[in-house]
């Protein structure tokens, strides 16, 4: 084993990461970061949009590490895909609880990250406004990296971030009506 070097940055900045596109694996590297902040002891919350109504590894998962990660699951799933029993205002209500919540994370001091799950779709389907995202941005204490996940990430989101990656799909599974896997999908 080579000798281990830790970088330590000369100045430290909470930056401000958007993860967008239609291929899978926006928030798969999401927790990619936070397992990556765990081994820092960096504190961590996850603050997931529009989920809450299908099982997904990582709600255990996290609890599972020995880490100051926390995750919560908001919302009753994907607004307006095929299935959904619940109306707009329905999921309109829990993105604006989910916010007020991102909000208090955000304020309370206690995190080095705060990831906002799917916040981007929550804001294309105008379960949340743009003038709230931009607010949040705005207000993100400096040390604090924000990480903003989610398909048609908008415009000013963007222009507001420092770093923005787009995941486009060259190939899915579900094309070739592979049921979602466990461990791969959720
Ligand atoms: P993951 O949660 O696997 O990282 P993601 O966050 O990039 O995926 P979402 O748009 O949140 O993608 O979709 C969540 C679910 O839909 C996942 O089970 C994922 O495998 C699946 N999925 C992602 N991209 C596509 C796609 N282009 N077509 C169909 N299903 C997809
Ligand atoms: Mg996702």
């Amino acid at each position: 084993m080579p000798e281990i070097t830790r970088l330590v940055p000369k100045e430290k900045k909470g930056l401000i990461v958007v993860i967008t596109g239609n291929g899978k694996g926006k928030t798969t590297s999401a927790l990619g970061i936070a397992v990556r902040a765990c081994g820092h002891d960096m504190r961590v919350s996850i603050i997931q949009f529009m989920k809450g109504d299908l099982y997904a590894g990582e709600w255990d998962g996290i609890k599972k590490m020995d880490c100051k990660v926390e995750l919560i699951p908001t919302g009753k799933g994907f607004c307006g895909i095929q299935g959904n029993p619940y109306p707009h205002e329905e999921h309109r209500k829990n993105a604006q609880d989910a916010i007020q919540l991102a909000c208090q994370k955000m304020e309370s001091g206690r995190f080095d990250i705060l990831i906002l799950d799917e916040i981007n779709n929550a804001l294309k389907l105008r379960l949340v406004d743009l003038e709230q995202v931009l607010e949040i941005i705005q207000r993100k204490p400096p040390l604090m990296h924000l990480v903003l996940t989610g398909r048609d990430a908008h415009p000013e989101i963007i222009e507001s971030a420092d770093t923005v990656s787009e995941i486009n799909e060259i190939k899915h599974a579900y094309r070739k009506e592979i049921e979602p896997q466990p461990g791969i999908d959720y």
